[in-house]
């Protein structure tokens, strides 16, 4: 016996990607729409990383929702990059004036996601008990949206409070390794450290921004560093209030400006090469773009500091120089100084006042590369040749991304076949956003899409606007499936495959690579041929009417 779904769409998530598909499917399509969310609110990202110090690092009038020219010039953003509180307000003032509450279940987390091959719809079971059908799942479950389990032992013996920066909740919990999904909405009390003698571990983006932040309040902060990152200064400060009406009056030009960008910001261009002009030349373009901040120094430097090693290693040498002199201590320096990877390899890291941390009396570095962690204990951490104490720990690990999130829901397509199994050995999709076996899913910023190469509420915008304008395409020709064929999804792997192998991308081991998870396959997760290049393959794909998908219609609806 066949059944008719419960909804047109479940959607799974409330940041920015869940957020535009709920507006998106009801207010523009019409369309009957539930979306799920683990968390109590609204956010994502800004949601879960209330961490001291966490803050964007593309400046917010581009790292913010352009489909709505109401909500862009209503918006005024304090500062030139937004620190968390602030976008997590923009995001819950998104969902106030667009009604998306009564249409997201809060505190509720999508369990399994099984393809009813009789029905042609999901059944999508919630971690309530209950099972809910959609002719389309749009998943917007996040790349960065599951905190990476610690890989060394010990962590629920520490007496003290511990933090994780991907889970940072209004209140120390007792580690699980899960996120808990019952904290509050801001404004919530920040964590006082006041005095404290504290514990990082972890040096990426986000230990860089709350390291910053906990020195200044720490008693004694230890910091453990694996491996040193290319961090460059932020520029961050007020929004001067004339150029910020120039921008507000060019928006659309900007943001068009912004969609031709690798970046999905509107930067200046690089010269071509950096070696091709002077050593003198070269130092002037690196101390402008260092003193202007953010991806200026990396994408608005020289073009071929991407791709040419000989033309990388000026720009490292010239971060690593800056460490050199704003660092004290040159046995500090030099252990804060990256060697093992080119600059931007990993995404690069921005700071205020980070490496100045480390001159501080309270503020002390140490290297568990040479000393690795062996576990951590009742009040501290012991690494291979010394012990550590500590009463509050932050864990600023990193996350299972892009895979992570997906693997954990449970999704089986298909002839009974699992995500899981599928992907054992890495990602694999058409355009980054569905997978064949899988139809009438759609993965908002998946595996081998841009996603965070470029700014991801235009990369959402992007991905959210295709999956939806498929479901009207399907409804208009009185279609209800859309499947990637195997064929058009090899091609993509091995595209997306290439254009990897031409970057410097596998030359480092980070997330991007899926190298930061023990056991996880070797596999770069983002597309690297640039997101302009990206957009014009997907619009090919839809002007020659879906190439690569199988559409057709619902299975009761063949059998009539
Ligand atoms: P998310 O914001 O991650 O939201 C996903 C939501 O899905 C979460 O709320 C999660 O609880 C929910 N969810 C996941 N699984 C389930 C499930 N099974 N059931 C129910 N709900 C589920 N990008 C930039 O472009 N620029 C930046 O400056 C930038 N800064 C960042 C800073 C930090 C600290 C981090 C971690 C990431 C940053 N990113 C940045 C990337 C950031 O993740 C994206 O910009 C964006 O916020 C992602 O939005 P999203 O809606 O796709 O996913
Ligand atoms: P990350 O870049 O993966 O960094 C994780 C850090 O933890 C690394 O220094 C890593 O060392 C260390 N680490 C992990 N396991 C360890 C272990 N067992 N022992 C010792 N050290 C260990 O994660 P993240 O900092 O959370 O950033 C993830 C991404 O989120 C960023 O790349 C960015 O896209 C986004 N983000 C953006 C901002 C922003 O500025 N807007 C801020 C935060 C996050 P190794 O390098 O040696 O593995």
């Amino acid at each position: 016996m066949s059944h008719s779904q419960t909804h047109d769409v479940i959607v799974i998530g409330a940041g920015f990607a869940g957020l535009y598909s709920v507006h998106k499917l009801r207010d523009q399509m019409g369309l009957d729409v539930t979306a799920f969310e683990a968390a109590s609110g609204v956010g994502g990202t800004w949601f879960w990383n209330r961490y001291p110090g966490a803050r964007c690092d593309i400046e917010s009038i581009h790292y913010s929702y352009s489909f709505s020219e109401e909500l862009q010039q209503e918006w005024n953003w304090p500062e030139r990059y937004a620190g968390q509180p602030e976008i997590l307000d923009y995001l819950n003032h998104v969902a106030d004036r667009f009604d998306l509450r009564r249409n997201i279940q809060f505190n509720t987390r999508v369990t399994s996601m099984v393809w009813d091959e009789e029905n042609s719809f999901w059944r999508v079971g919630t971690d309530d008990g209950k099972t809910t059908t959609a002719r389309y799942v749009i998943s917007g479950a996040g790349n960065l949206s599951v905190p990476k389990e610690p890989d060394f032992p010990g962590v629920k013996d520490f007496q003290g409070d511990v933090y994780v920066t991907g889970n940072w909740p209004q209140e120390p919990v007792d580690f699980t390794g899960k996120r808990v999904g019952v904290i509050g909405n801001w404004p919530q009390e920040p964590v006082d450290f006041t005095g404290k003698r504290v514990g990082v571990i972890g040096t990426g983006s986000s230990g860089i921004q709350a390291i910053t932040e906990i020195a200044k309040q720490a008693g004694h902060l230890t910091v453990f560093q694996r491996t040193p990152n290319f961090a460059t200064p932020i520029g961050n400060g007020p929004i001067d209030p004339e150029l910020y009406a120039d921008q507000k009056a060019r928006y659309a030009e900007l943001r068009k400006e912004a969609r031709n960008h690798v970046q999905g910001v509107p930067l200046e261009a690089p010269l071509p090469s950096a070696i091709e002009v002077s050593a003198e030349k070269r130092k002037e373009v690196y101390d402008k773009r260092y003193a202007q901040g953010g991806f200026r120094m990396f994408l608005s430097t020289f073009a071929d500091i991407y791709h040419s090693k000989a033309s990388n290693d000026t720009a490292a040498d010239y971060i690593r120089g800056k460490i050199q002199e704003r660092v004290v201590d040159p046995a500090v320096a030099e252990l804060l100084s990256p060697t093992d990877h080119p600059y931007a390899a990993k995404r690069p890291a921005f700071e205020n006042g980070y490496f100045e941390a480390f001159n501080q009396d309270n503020v002390e570095l140490v290297d568990v590369k040479s000393n690795p962690i062996e576990r951590v204990t009742a009040t501290g951490l012991n690494t291979t040749t010394d012990e550590y104490e500590f009463d509050v720990l932050v864990l600023a690990t990193g996350f299972d991304a892009m895979t992570g999130p997906l693997m954990a829901m449970g999704i089986v397509g298909r002839n009974g076949e699992r995500l899981q199994d599928k992907w054992a050995d890495g990602p694999e999709t058409y355009l980054g956003i569905t997978v064949n076996g899988f139809p009438n899913l759609f993965l908002i910023t998946g595996p081998q899409s841009p996603s965070v190469l470029y700014n991801m509420p235009l990369a959402i915008e992007d991905h959210v606007d295709f999956a939806t304008a498929a479901i009207a395409h399907l409804n208009e020709h009185d279609l209800a499936i859309i499947e990637a064929d195997a064929e058009a999804e090899k091609a993509w792997v091995d595209h997306a495959n290439e254009k990897a192998a031409e970057s410097l991308l596998p030359e480092a081991n980070s997330w991007f690579m899926g190298s930061n998870i023990p056991g996880k396959p070797r596999r770069c997760l983002v597309y690297v041929g640039g997101a302009p290049t990206y957009r014009a393959i997907c619009d090919e794909v839809v002007a020659e009417g879906y190439r690569g998908f199988e559409l057709s219609p619902a299975v009761e609806l063949a059998q009539l």
